[in-house]
């Protein structure tokens, strides 16, 4: 077995997130606002963005580096033609040591219905839906586009159905928009025995307007739950679990908090991720990235893109959230939906 690949602060690369579009067909408030997101929107032609074939290629190569966890994202994946088809070559990748990786999906759940099914016979082993509210009103105002909340919950049926396990759902809170989504939903997902994420609004890009002021911290979040359900904390998983862990302490179930504004956990960050169009970032708060697409066209061999990869990833320092100030929000940023949520 060869040495783990470490960065900088010995942090092994363990995770790639795979966006496969920089479109979506929601206009979540916080993410892609419809002011900014228009219909004259100059969105990545189709030539410039990863084939699946080269997204295959490159994701073995960052399994043979260590790799254990694939995760698809965007923009909206499920709106990518075939998607199907690029779930069974990821899913036929093997590590070095023989065994399959965790291959799952993040998705906004609107074409879950016609979708799930084919996603779970094509090799994905779970997933995790993002819903904001679940009151219709609340639901439709942040996805920017009057999308039922209805639709989205008969998504997560339909993924629980064809035995994507388990379903997760992610919930941002920005304060005055969805506070008051926060117990309802936690009481929903006790109920479905669905394992709930809060996520704390983060200020990726700059489309969003972000302000400290509207962040709900994730200590506030577990208080207002545990007065109504009280909890007690679960130990991390494993090294570099992003959620906080918390069980209800009667039994039923338990929720997470992702607190990367309150309580960052750089520390621990395995993540890369992997651009629609084929550029390699190190931190979802970046700069720059790495443009692998250049060398891919370019023909260069997987030897040649394995030493770029680690090349990389030896150099990497960043912990922006680690070091964010009022400074730092102003830094130019890559949009989130073009980066890869
Ligand atoms: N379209 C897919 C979805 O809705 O899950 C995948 C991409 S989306 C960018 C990934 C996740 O990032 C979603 O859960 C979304 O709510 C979250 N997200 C987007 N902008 C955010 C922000 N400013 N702060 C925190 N989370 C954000």
């Amino acid at each position: 077995m060869e040495p783990p690949l470490l960065d900088r602060y010995r942090r092994p690369l363990r995770d790639l997130r795979i966006s496969v579009t920089d479109r979506c067909n929601f206009r979540c408030v916080y993410c892609m606002p419809a002011e900014v997101y228009g219909r004259d929107f100059a969105f990545l032609p189709r030539s410039l963005v990863l084939t699946y074939e080269e997204i295959a290629r490159l994701a073995a190569i960052f399994v043979s580096l260590g790799v254990e966890k694939l995760r698809i994202t965007g923009g909206e994946p499920l709106v990518r033609r075939d998607l199907p088809d690029l779930v069974s070559q990821l899913a036929a990748i093997r590590r070095p040591d023989g065994s399959g990786v965790d291959l799952t999906l993040t998705t906004n759940g609107s074409a879950l219905r016609s979708l799930a099914e084919p996603l779970r016979a094509a090799g994905l082993g779970r997933i995790t839906v993002s819903l904001d509210s679940l009151d219709d009103e609340t639901f439709r105002r942040m996805n920017g586009v009057d999308f039922p909340v209805t639709r989205v919950l008969d998504g997560i049926v339909a993924a629980r159905d064809a035995g994507l396990d388990p379903v997760k759902v992610n919930m941002v809170v920005r304060r005055g928009l969805n506070e008051t989504s926060v117990l309802p939903m936690a009481r929903w997902a006790r109920e479905a025995g669905v394992v709930l994420r809060f996520i704390e609004y983060m200020d990726v890009g700059h489309t969003n307007g972000w302000r400290l002021d509207d962040v709900v911290p994730a200590g506030e979040l577990v208080a207002m739950i545990d007065a109504e359900m009280p909890l007690e904390p679960v130990a991390p998983g494993y090294r570099g679990e992003v959620a906080n862990r918390w069980r209800y302490r009667d039994g039923a179930g338990e929720v997470g908090v992702i607190a990367s504004v309150t309580q960052p956990f750089c520390g621990d960050c395995t993540r890369a991720r992997l651009s629609a169009e084929g550029m390699l970032y190190t931190c979802l708060f970046a700069i720059d990235g790495h443009d692998l697409k250049g060398l891919i066209r370019g023909r260069a061999t997987d030897d040649e893109l394995r030493d770029a990869i680690g090349a990389v990833w030896g150099r990497r320092g960043d912990r922006y959230s680690e070091l964010r100030s009022g400074a730092t929000v102003a830094l130019p940023k890559v949009e989130m939906h073009a980066l890869g949520g």
